[in-house]
This record gives C-alpha cells, structure tokens and sequence, in this order.
C-alpha cells in the first residue's frame, strides 16, 4: 500500500475536532456536558436548562471525534494520511490546538507514538530504500526558542535565513535515530524537558509550543538514472492553550502582563486561515513570528498539515470550545 494515500485530490490542511470526556475535576466540580457529537461529522451545544439565552448551534467538520474515540482512531482518521506524506518527500505538520486542559498534549503524545510506529513498518517493508531519521525538538516561550534536546546550553537560539534551507534553528542539536526505540527514547527526552520547565516556571506549557521535528532522509539502493532520493520534514506541535490567541481576555491585569497574547499563536492562526482561503489571500506573514518562521516551509506550499481542535465538553468552557470550533471553521 502507499502511504500517504494516492488519491488524485489529496487536501492541503485536514481540520478534526476532539472532544474529550468530562474529567474527574469536572464532574467533581458539578460542572456539565454542553456539547455532544451527533454523529462523526457534527458537535452540537446543548444548553442545558438554566441557561436560557444560549442557542443550541451545531459545527459539521469533516471528521469529529467524540468523547469515547481512542487516540488511534484520531490517528488512523485525521492525521496518518498527512503524516505518512512525509514518508514520499511531502513536508508535513501536525498541531494540535485547543484550550488549556483539552487534551492537546494526550493527543499530540499518543498521535506522535503511532506516526512513528508506522515510519519504521514502512521502513521495514520498503527494502528497496534507504532511510534516516533525525529528530530535534524545541519549546518556543515568550518568543524565545529553547533546544529540548540540550538543556545545557540550548537556550535563546537565534533563528538564521540560510538560503538553501531557509529558516534554521542556529545551535539547534539534531540526533541521528538508530532504531524506533532510540527515537522514541529521544522524543520522551523532549517531553520530559518540556515539564521541568513547567515546574520551574509554573503554567510554561499553557504559553509554550512544542514543536518535535522528525527529519526523513531517503534514498534508493540501486542506481538509477532518476533523482530518486529526498528529505522530508515531519513536525509535530503542541501549541500554546488557544486562549492564548483571543483578544478577548487581553485586558486589565492580564495585559499589563504583557504576556497573555502569545505572537507565535496570533500569527499561525492569521497563517492557518490565509492558507486556507488559498491564491487569493496575498501575502502570507509567515515572517511575523518565531513559530510560523520555523514551520514556514512546512506549512502552505507543496506541504500537508493536520489540525487537531481538541476541545472539553464542559459547560464552564463554552465560550473558549466556541472559539476553538470558530477557529476549525475558519481553518477547513
Ligand atoms: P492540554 O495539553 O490541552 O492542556 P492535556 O492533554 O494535558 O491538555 O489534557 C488534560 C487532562 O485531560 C489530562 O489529564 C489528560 O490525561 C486528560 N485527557 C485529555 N484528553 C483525553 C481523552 N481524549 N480521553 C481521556 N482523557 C483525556
Ligand atoms: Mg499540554
């Protein structure tokens, strides 16, 4: 089989919608369900009894997942297709957006898991090819960019125009995998990186993105007269909690922060939403942000993303669910 799929008319930008179950905090917290999915194209909020101004509204997506799907199933629906692209040469990017708590980082991690699962069968049935896997990660927080995978010394890394690469990570460390267990070694190293900054400096991961960069370097055994090698990206985001990116909230004590508007995130979104209207939306500022400089040749172009909404059923976060799903609208 091909991965990647071999359909003539393959989407750019695949756009799902993951609603978690109520947690344990929540239905401690008598908090309620508000959305349901109807079936797998369509969420709905029901607004339960007291709450008598709200409408009931509904969102058709072309995959939504409800409360009960696994994470494989999120996988083999709305991301495998994009992910494996990566594999034939096609620079592809997975996000994950959504409020904080709703499930961005349980679904990146389990997603990230069977992605790589599937690149090492693909390199074990393609004989014919050789591959190599590099890996590299890095949090960008408050515009700065941090090596995960060089805790010593990878700290505020300046992004450099190489002409031939475009936008690289100056000093960003890149580690050759040996097997699918190193690798999957190296991306926990990453992920455990990523949470001693989150107890160091309380609530990094509701303002960080986490990107985890998979290089694939391929190349045919026998000769052949065809340029039959390439190098592909492969990125996996966990972005910043979404409420990151609404004007709403930026007033008073927050704004005097200074620091709840997250630049990276406001400008993927403009990014996301250019891309998605397509030709006709001029220029595209991919330059505007350290996120969206580092993905910018992964994103838009010849390259596939998958955009994972994750959202909470809970009623005490209708309106962020509201902007998530506003934001997967636009998006699509
Ligand atoms: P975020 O990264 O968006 O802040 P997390 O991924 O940390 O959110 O999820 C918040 C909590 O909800 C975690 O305890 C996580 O294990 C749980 N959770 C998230 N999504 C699901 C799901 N689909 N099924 C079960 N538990 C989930
Ligand atoms: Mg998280």
């Amino acid at each position: 089989s091909t991965p990647g799929g071999s359909k003539a008319k393959e989407e750019k930008i695949v756009v799902t919608v993951r609603l978690r179950p109520l947690s344990k905090r929540e239905q401690l917290a008598k908090d309620q369900v508000a959305w349901e999915c109807v079936d797998d194209h369509m969420i709905v909020y029901k607004p339960p009894p007291q709450d008598r101004s709200a409408q009931p509204a509904s969102f058709t997506f072309d995959k939504v997942f409800g409360p009960v799907c696994l994470t494989e199933t999120v996988y083999e629906e709305g991301v495998k297709n994009v992910a494996l692209s990566a594999l034939m040469g096609i620079n592809a990017t997975i996000f994950a957006y959504g409020q904080t708590s709703s499930g961005k980082t349980y679904t990146m991690r389990g997603v990230t898991e069977k992605a790589v699962n599937d690149i090492y069968n693909h390199i074990m049935n393609t004989p014919e090819r050789d591959f190599t896997i590099k890996i590299s990660g890095l949090e960008i927080y408050n515009e700065n960019v941090r090596d995960l995978l060089n805790s010593e010394s990878g700290r505020n890394l300046k992004l450099l125009d190489d002409p031939e690469r475009g936008t690289v990570v100056e000093k960003l460390v890149e580690e050759t995998a040996k097997d699918d267990q190193h690798l999957r070694h190296l991306i926990s190293i990453c992920e455990a990186q990523r949470q001693v900054g989150e107890t160091a400096l309380n609530d990094t991961s509701s303002r960080s993105h986490q990107i985890i960069k998979l290089t694939i370097q391929s190349t045919l055994r026998e000769n052949s007269d065809c340029v039959r090698s390439f190098v592909a990206s492969l990125n996996f985001v966990d972005l910043a909690g979404s409420e990151r990116a609404s004007q709403t909230h930026a007033e008073g004590a927050r704004l005097r922060e200074g620091c709840h508007i997250n630049l990276s995130l406001m400008t993927l979104t403009t990014v996301i939403r250019k891309l998605s209207v397509g030709k006709r939306s001029g220029h595209i500022p991919y330059r505007d942000s350290k996120l969206t400089r580092i993905l910018q040749h992964s994103l838009g172009g010849n390259a596939r993303t998958a955009i994972i909404c994750t959202l909470s059923p809970a009623l005490s976060h209708v309106e962020q669910s509201r902007n998530t799903l506003f934001f997967a609208t636009r998006a699509k």
